[in-house]
């Protein structure tokens, strides 16, 4: 179904993000005068983190998602809990150096894209393009008119395209850094839905996937199964780290000026909490630090539960007399 290009071993001299065989991809494409869609899952200005040697991907051991690199000071950072981590200097799984941070940004694809193929209309369609943009109509004028797109996650709903030879999905890595239990899942749906852009008009379209971690389990599970086993499999990591369907989740977000008053307030919520359960059938996962935002503090507690209705009733008079506690629902 995908052709998968290992960026490690396949890149091209223009960028260590566009293999050769990608370039190829496009010149066959564009010279039969059909467009090219080149997609990329962008989110913010964050990097992944990966081992060359092992294709390892970091991931939070709280939270089984994708931590983001971030910089000054420069950390691991998972989306879900919020917990920071140093960069760690080897690979967890097997120890070895060769560490790399990826990142790549819709507009320096544009770029040298735009140097190499002067003769081509190139469009990037992504959020920062659409604030010029006053209507849908005209974004889709100038989808007609160009030979390559370059798009986020906008692309994947709500436009049809026509006489799409070639999808490159630029790294199918972040396709699972969506800070979400569900990021497989919402993973698997994006993909399947991205590919149903080039197939609406019965056409054969080329699905080209790149990445830096061909061998990684989680990408060939979300490339190569059927939807069944991808079904099976996904469920059984659902189950060991007690997210739904096997619990149901909600996050408790407290925000105060005061980091102290955030803190202990947190931690008399989570003892609270506790006293309410026995069986030991409950998660609950505290950030170690507090975040600043807007001028407050905020610290979250995710709480896994087998009934989080009963126990918001349990806390309902804290719910309604703290106004800076919100309850966020999965
Ligand atoms: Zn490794
Ligand atoms: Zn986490």
């Amino acid at each position: 179904m995908f052709l998968t290009v290992n960026l490690q071993q396949d890149k091209s001299k223009l960028s260590n993000y566009l293999s050769n065989t990608l370039l190829d991809k496009i010149d066959e494409t564009l010279n039969k005068w059909e467009k090219v869609l080149l997609y990329l899952n962008k989110r913010g200005s964050y990097s992944s983190l990966i081992c060359e040697d092992c294709q390892h991907l970091f991931e939070c051991p709280n939270c089984d998602t994708s931590l983001s690199v971030h910089s000054n000071p420069e950390h691991l950072r998972c989306h879900i809990c919020n917990n920071a981590y140093n960069i760690p200097k080897a690979c967890s799984k097997c120890h070895k150096t060769n560490l790399k941070a990826i990142w790549i940004g819709t507009q320096q694809i544009e770029s040298i894209l735009k140097t190499h193929y002067t003769d081509s209309t190139i469009y990037r369609f992504d959020s920062d393009a659409m604030k010029n943009i006053s209507s849908k109509r005209e974004a889709l004028w100038e989808l007609d008119k160009a030979d390559i797109i370059i798009g986020t996650k906008m692309i994947t709903t709500g436009f049809d395209f026509e006489n799409i030879g070639l999808i490159w999905i630029l790294l199918v890595e972040w396709e699972l850094s969506y800070p979400s239990y569900d990021a497989e899942e919402k993973a698997y749906c994006n993909l399947r839905q991205l590919i149903g852009r080039g197939n609406r008009k019965s056409q054969e379209t080329q699905i080209l996937l790149q990445t830096f971690i061909p061998k990684n389990p989680l990408l060939q599970r979300l490339t190569n199964s059927n939807f069944k086993d991808f079904f099976s499999e996904t469920l059984v990591e659902r189950k060991d780290f007690l997210y739904p369907p096997y619990r149901e989740m909600v996050t408790l977000e407290y925000r105060h000026k005061d980091s102290k008053k955030t803190l202990s307030f947190t931690e008399k919520l989570e003892e609270k909490l506790k006293s309410f359960d026995n069986k030991n059938s409950y998660q609950i996962l505290r950030g170690w630090s507090t975040f600043k935002k807007n001028n407050s503090h905020h610290a979250t507690l995710i709480v896994k539960w087998n009934d989080v209705r009963v126990l918001l009733k349990n806390i309902e008079n804290i719910i309604l007399r703290e106004s800076g506690l919100s309850v966020i629902f999965h």
